[in-house]
């Protein structure tokens, strides 16, 4: 029987990538969306699962969306929101609203995962966390912040879970050609390539080949990690 999973935020970008590449991995994949129904309809014709919209920050919505998904061998947290300028220039309510998606989210999507994983002693959990996470960056103190908050999440979950014989491990993306990063603009987009030895930015199917192989029987002994994929970006 194919085993399920669901990504968050699958419409486009690395959430596509991931799931698309999961798919051709053999997995059935729930295809998670806020805003964008068709793409995310049209990712879920391939991945022969629901399209299913639902805010991650929402607890009652993710609940809602797992009743009708029913439980899952694998859950990718990618969904996520980005915000860029001064710390002191931040409106209150988006650097909540980073938070909510980004870290609550997270949390919200895993309540309701693990209980039916802890019961078949076996699952996974892949989150998308950044290269910010870890080393942070002016302008996006944040967004930093929440990613952060994925590494730490996801170290202390791979310990929390591992008797269960459920891995948890991250992600943790360079820039990657995507909406989220187009704001950035052409020429900072430039720079950044420049200043990325492997000379180029990122691919959503780069990160998605990462999610991949965590989530393959190649991964079976790999948990609690931070798996950067960023053309050397941060060394
Ligand atoms: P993106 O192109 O902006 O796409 C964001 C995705 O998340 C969309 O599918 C969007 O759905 C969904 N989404 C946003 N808020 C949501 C919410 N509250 N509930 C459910 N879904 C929501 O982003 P991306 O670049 O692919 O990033 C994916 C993940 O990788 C994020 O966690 C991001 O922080 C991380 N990451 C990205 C980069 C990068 O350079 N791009 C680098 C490091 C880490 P709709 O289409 O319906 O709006």
């Amino acid at each position: 029987m194919k085993k399920i999973a669901l990504v968050t935020g699958a419409s486009r970008g690395i959430g596509k990538a991931a799931a698309l590449a999961l798919a051709r991995d053999g997995w059935t994949v729930h295809v998670n969306y806020i805003q964008s129904r068709a793409a995310a309809e049209a990712v879920a014709a391939q991945t022969g699962g629901m399209a299913i919209c639902a805010d991650v920050s929402d607890g009652q919505a993710v609940e809602a969306m797992f009743e009708k998904i029913g439980p899952v061998d694998l859950l990718v947290n990618n969904a996520g929101v980005a915000v860029y300028g001064l710390l002191t220039d931040l409106d209150p309510a988006v650097w909540q609203r980073l938070l909510d998606v980004n870290v609550t989210g997270m949390y919200n999507c895993c309540r309701c995962a693990i209980p039916p994983m802890v019961h078949e002693k076996a699952g996974h959990i892949i989150n998308l966390a950044s290269i910010l996470g870890t080393n942070g960056a002016s302008c996006e103190v944040a967004y930093s912040a929440t990613k952060g908050a994925v590494v730490a999440f996801t170290k202390a979950l791979a310990k929390e879970l591992g008797p269960s014989g459920i891995r948890v491990n991250c992600v943790a993306p360079g820039v990657i050609e995507t909406d989220m990063v187009k704001v950035l603009g052409e020429e900072t987009l430039k720079d950044l390539a420049e200043q990325t030895p492997l000379g180029r930015l990122g691919k959503p199917e780069d990160i998605a080949a990462a999610v991949a192989y965590l989530a393959s029987d190649k991964a079976s002994f790999v948990t609690g990690q931070v798996l950067a994929v960023d053309g050397a970006f941060v060394l």
